[in-house]
């Protein structure tokens, strides 16, 4: 499932190509992903140039000449493809310049895509009352401990919160706890501030080292059928119940909400 790093990957690929560029073709081959394409997409994109490229959380920003800013979402299993040798089932938007074909693919359809106006964008309904970005200087031990304050509810949970912070899921959640020393089900408020320190300082070095690993795969991107966004990572706790934590503990796995959280009790508390 994509997360921020594999969202900051994708749109560094999608850069590469789109930027500057007239896109001389948009075609959606279905009526939906997990909410409708816009009805009017082609017709606001099709001879516009792409000014910018963004992301805001999990979300990839694509700004046209027009005022227009296309909002994507990968969902679970959304992927651009760059140069696809062939368009597959599963490729429900196809996007062309003078030089490239781009299909977005979504096996799953829990992504979706959105069109908005540019100077709109801070009040787009999923914008809307997100926190701040967590690589941002925003995002800081003291905003956090603010933002904590009085909250009874577990730090992961908190975490997950897209208003306390926006853009971490579960993965990045899992790590920079384990990396941090707090436990998945510590009570938010009780935490100290010595402790907060360490845990802003995870959270921006599992996703600084994550988008780090997806920028190395980007040579990759000009191959035929190249796939944006996902790439082999090397994780602490996350997937590796059994095996040994760094600190020579043992990873446990919980089931909270059908979700599961990856934590050793050694070295988390
Ligand atoms: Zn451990």
């Amino acid at each position: 499932m994509p997360e921020l790093p594999e969202v900051e990957t994708t749109v560094a690929g999608l850069r590469q190509v789109l930027d500057g560029a007239r896109l001389t073709l948009v075609e959606t081959r279905r009526a939906d992903l997990r909410f409708p394409f816009p009805v009017d997409l082609r017709q606001r994109l099709t001879g516009a140039t792409v000014t910018g490229l963004g992301r805001r959380a999990k979300y990839g920003l694509i700004e046209t000449d027009r005022g227009d800013t296309m909002i994507f979402h990968l969902g679970m299993s959304g992927r651009w493809r760059i140069d696809p040798g062939e368009i597959g089932k599963h490729d429900h938007l196809i996007v062309e310049t003078p030089t490239h074909r781009l299909a977005l693919h979504d096996p799953r359809r829990f992504g979706f895509v959105h069109l908005v106006e540019s100077a709109a964008l801070a009040s787009y309904r999923h914008f809307a009352g997100l926190g701040p970005e967590p690589l941002s200087d925003d995002f800081t031990p003291a905003y956090l401990a603010q933002a904590l304050d009085n909250r009874i509810a577990p730090i992961k949970a908190m975490l997950l919160d897209q208003r306390i912070v926006a853009g971490l899921g579960n993965i990045y959640v899992c790590e920079a706890l384990n990396i941090a020393g707090i436990a998945p089900t510590r009570e938010a408020g009780r935490i100290g501030k010595a402790r907060l320190v360490r845990l802003v300082e995870a959270i921006k070095a599992v996703l600084r080292a994550a988008i780090l690993a997806g920028g190395s795969t980007l040579r990759d991107y000009a191959r035929p059928d190249g796939e944006l966004g996902y790439f082999a990572k090397d994780w602490r706790v996350y997937g590796r119940e059994g095996e040994i934590c760094p600190c020579g503990g043992v990873v446990q796995r919980r089931i909270d909400s059908g979700r599961s959280t990856f934590h050793c009790r050694s070295c988390q508390t």
